[in-house]
């Protein structure tokens, strides 16, 4: 098979049905709110094993969601892994709540019980009740829900997985889903380009709960519910709620997307199993992503740590070299707790696991419709920059 030119991090795969979809959908009588959004949420519900699945316009506005549905306010602590995108910590933030900021584990990126734990003893010196805590599925990587979970009962947490990596990923030997809610209140998925599968913009909540299904709608569109007693016309907003209605067209590319995502997601394990193979020898240089035996992780990212002293070269070197190469990489993420919003909020935090984890992390090129070729090709280009770190002609590159 011919490999691609020049290979990004990650990127969509949107084929010639997915474009029919989306110009059916236009030319129907409904752009937004049509019947598309049941259809791709019963389709979404289904296929991560969930009761209920709320749309909306982006994972972080299913984040935002997600926090109002749990009655996070001022005065209420939430805990967030410092080791994920800005988007987790801030819809904490959007209530008026405050960020317990978790270390993580240096080699996975995850949250762990132990983690957890610390966070929860550092919360007791701040002000505030500490009410939810949200994992997150870094690359697709499930967190460790079964002990998460005992210490979040124990301290009466409400558990919201971010799950914007993980759609696919199950765990336990195969028991459970991300999505189907066995270890949380809501999961929320997003759907944008870089993720396993796309509807342009957009995110999904699940829930098995019937009330926070109907809350999650509500603040989804103002506030408004419906109450025929009043009348046909008759509404009432008891609560402030926003607009992060999904479209109609969004919603029919993502039901189109999601009937091939089992064939996106084989498609990543069979690259990645291809990585694992290529890349194992390189260690402890480089080491492949950790992740636990029971798991069978939904891949969104290949991201090797690496030891860039032992290595002698830099990351932004290798980076460089790569891009030169045709290969692009990524960093995720900077600590959370680095972000001069949070410092300057929270003051400075020592939290070694995860600035361990971000001094060593590289996510290189994985999406399904790269060739066998291409991992060749990126594991034959990072195993020779990592054995020649001066470069091309043992100067600068
Ligand atoms: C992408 C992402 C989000 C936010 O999703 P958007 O759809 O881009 O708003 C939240 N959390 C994590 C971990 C993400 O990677």
């Amino acid at each position: 098979m011919k490999g691609n030119g020049f290979l990004p991090y990650g990127r969509q795969w949107v084929e010639d049905d997915d474009v029919e979809a989306v110009i059916a959908a236009l030319r129907s009588d409904f752009l937004t709110t049509g019947p598309m959004v049941a259809r791709f949420e019963t389709a979404f519900a289904e296929k991560v094993g969930a009761k209920h699945a709320i749309c909306c316009n982006s994972g972080t506005a299913g984040l935002h969601l997600a926090m109002l549905a749990a009655r996070l306010g001022p005065g209420d602590l939430a805990v967030v892994p410092s080791v994920t995108f800005l988007a987790t910590a801030n819809a904490v933030r959007y209530v008026g709540a405050d960020v317990v900021f978790a270390d993580v584990d240096p080699e996975s990126g995850l949250i762990t019980a132990e983690s957890l734990t610390a966070a929860l003893e550092s919360a007791r010196r701040r002000e505030g009740r500490v009410r939810a805590v949200l994992p997150v599925h870094l690359k697709g990587v499930p967190a460790d829900m079964e002990t998460i979970t005992a210490i979040a009962e124990a301290a009466d947490l409400t558990i919201v997985e971010d799950a914007a990596h993980a759609v696919g990923t199950r765990y336990g030997g195969g028991r459970y889903q991300v999505g189907a809610n066995h270890h949380a209140a809501m999961t929320v998925f997003s759907t944008h380009p870089v993720k396993t599968m796309t509807t342009a913009e957009g995110g999904v909540v699940t829930t098995e709960r019937d009330d926070l299904a109907r809350d999650l709608r509500k603040f989804r569109s103002h506030g408004m519910e419906a109450d025929p007693s009043g009348g046909p016309w008759y509404y009432e907003m008891s609560e402030l709620g926003y607009n992060y209605r999904m479209p109609d067209i969004n919603c029919a590319l993502g039901l189109s997307q999601l009937a091939k995502l089992d064939r996106f997601l084989a498609r990543r394990a069979e690259l990645v199993a291809r990585y694992d193979r290529l890349l194992a020898p390189l260690a402890p240089l480089l080491r492949i992503p950790k992740r636990p035996a029971d798991a069978e992780p939904g891949w969104h990212l290949y991201a090797a740590q690496i030891d860039f002293a032992a290595a002698g070269v830099t990351r932004a070197t290798l980076m460089a070299r790569l891009r030169e190469d045709g290969i692009g990489t990524q960093v995720h993420y900077i600590p959370l707790h680095w972000q001069p919003y949070y410092r300057d909020r929270y003051g400075e935090l020592s939290l070694p696991g995860a600035e361990a984890f971000y001094q060593g992390t590289l996510a290189l090129p994985l999406y399904p419709s790269m060739h066998d070729d291409d991992v060749d090709r990126v594991a034959e280009r990072v195993a020779w920059h990592l054995q020649h770190p001066a470069g091309r002609q043992g100067g600068e590159a």
